[in-house]
C-alpha cells in the first residue's frame, strides 16, 4: 500500500470545512501537502478516475449533493517566500494552502504595500485566482505575475501568466476549461516598490476622513477595510454564508439607458469599457427579498446579496432560494444574476 493509500480517509464530513456550514459528506478525501501528493492521486489509476473537488477554504462553495461520490483534495501546503527583488518591484511567491488573509498581513508587516484593499478576504491563496477575488477597487489581476498548477490531464505541472489565466470580473479559466482540471499549487505576485493608495472606493474614504487621515498608509488602509467588512458581513462561524452570492450584473449603455429611465435610484457604475455595473443587492431588495426566508434558508436582513443557513439548511435549500430570487429579479428587471460560488 502506498503513501497514498494511507493518508486517504473515507466518509468525511465536509460540514467544518465549508463556510455555509452545509452538511455534506466526501466518500475520499486527502490533504494534498505539496506536488508529490499530486502526482500520486495521478499515479493511482483508481483514484485518477475519480470526480475530483478542489478544496480551499471552502468559502465560496455550495455544497448541493449531501454526498460527494468523488475525491476531495484539500490543499494544505504552506510557504510564503521573496522569489526576487529588482528594486523597482518585489516578487512573492504563496502556496495554494496558505490562508489568504494571512498572506496580506505578511505582505503589509515585511513593508510590501498593494494587496490591503483585499484584507480579511476568507479561503486560501490557491482559490483567489479561481474567481479573481476583488474588493474596494482591487482584484488579484492587478498584482497578478504566475502561477503553477498541476494538470491532471497530462501529470505534468504548468506554469501560467496573466494573459493565460483569463481573467476577468470574478471569472477565469478555473471557472470554466480547466476547473477541476488545474490544480493550483503556488502563486507568485509582484507588488511594485513605488505605492500608491487606492482609496477611490466611496467606504473606504470615508472611514479614512472620518478619523482624520488624509495621507494613509496600507496598514491604516487594511484597517478601515477590515472594519468595515466585519461591520457589513456577517461572521460565517456566527451565520452560514459565502460571501456575495450573485455577481453585481453589467449591462451595455444601451440597456442602462432604458432601466435608469424606469429606474432612477437603480445604482450603476460606469466600467472602462463602456458599459455599466448594476448592484445585485439592490436589485434583490427590490424584489422583497432582503431579510426573507425559504424554509431554513434566507437572506441577509443587513446586505441583501449574502445568502445565509438559518440553522443546518441542506445545500439544495439555499439552491433553491437562489433559484427564486434568480427568477424575481428576471421578471422584474429582465436580469438573469449569476451565482459567485461553484455549486457541487
Ligand atoms: C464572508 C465572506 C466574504 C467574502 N468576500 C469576498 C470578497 O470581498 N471578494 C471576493 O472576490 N470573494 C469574497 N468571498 C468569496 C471567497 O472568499 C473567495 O472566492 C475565496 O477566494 C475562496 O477561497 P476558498 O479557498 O475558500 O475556495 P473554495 O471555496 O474552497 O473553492 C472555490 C472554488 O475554487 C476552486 N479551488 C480552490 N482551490 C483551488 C486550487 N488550489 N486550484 C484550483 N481550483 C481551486 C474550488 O474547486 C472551487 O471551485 C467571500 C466569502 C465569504 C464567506
Amino acid at each position: 500500500m502506498n503513501n497514498i493509500r494511507i493518508a486517504l480517509q473515507k466518509d468525511v464530513s465536509l460540514k467544518a470545512l465549508n463556510t455555509f456550514g452545509i452538511d455534506a459528506v466526501a466518500a475520499n478525501y486527502l490533504e494534498i501537502h505539496g506536488i508529490q501528493d499530486l502526482e500520486r492521486v495521478y499515479g493511482d489509476e483508481s483514484l485518477q478516475r475519480l470526480p475530483r473537488l478542489i478544496l480551499g477554504g471552502g468559502s465560496n462553495l455550495l455544497l448541493v449533493s449531501e454526498r460527494f461520490e468523488g475525491i476531495v483534495l484539500r490543499m494544505v501546503n504552506k510557504g510564503i517566500a521573496v522569489e526576487r527583488d529588482d528594486g523597482q518591484a518585489v516578487y512573492l511567491r504563496v502556496a495554494a494552502g496558505e490562508e489568504w488573509h494571512g498572506f496580506v498581513m505578511w505582505t503589509l508587516q515585511q513593508g510590501y504595500p498593494g494587496l490591503e484593499n483585499m484584507s480579511l478576504i476568507p479561503g486560501t491563496a490557491g482559490a483567489a485566482p479561481v474567481q479573481n477575488i476583488g474588493a474596494y477597487g482591487v482584484e488579484l489581476k492587478d498584482y497578478f505575475y504566475s502561477l503553477r498548477a498541476f494538470d491532471f490531464q497530462t501529470g505534468q505541472m504548468v506554469e501560467l501568466d496573466r494573459e493565460d489565466c483569463g481573467f476577468s470580473y470574478r471569472d477565469s479559466i478555473f471557472k470554466h476549461e480547466m476547473k477541476d482540471r488545474l490544480v493550483i499549487t503556488d502563486l507568485t505576485f509582484v507588488l511594485p516598490r513605488e505605492w500608491k493608495p487606492n482609496i477611490g472606493y466611496g467606504d473606504v474614504a470615508k472611514a479614512l476622513i472620518e478619523k482624520g487621515i488624509t495621507d494613509p498608509t496600507a496598514e491604516q488602509i487594511s484597517h478601515a477595510v477590515i472594519a468595515i467588512r466585519q461591520r457589513k458581513l456577517p461572521d460565517p462561524k456566527e451565520q452560514g454564508n459565502a460571501g456575495s452570492f450573485f455577481q453585481n450584473p453589467t449591462v451595455t449603455a444601451e440597456q442602462m439607458a432604458v432601466l435608469k429611465a424606469k429606474y432612477p435610484d437603480m445604482p450603476s457604475y460606469p466600467q472602462p469599457d463602456g458599459r455599466f455595473r448594476i448592484a445585485a443587492g439592490w436589485l434583490i431588495d427590490q424584489c422583497g427579498w432582503k431579510g426573507r426566508q425559504l424554509g431554513r434558508a434566507g437572506v441577509c436582513a443587513a446586505q441583501a446579496l449574502v445568502l445565509i443557513n438559518c440553522g443546518d439548511a441542506k445545500g439544495k435549500e439555499i439552491a433553491e432560494l437562489a433559484k427564486a430570487i434568480q427568477a424575481d429579479v428576471q421578471a422584474k428587471f429582465g436580469i438573469q444574476l449569476v451565482p459567485e460560488p461553484a455549486f457541487v
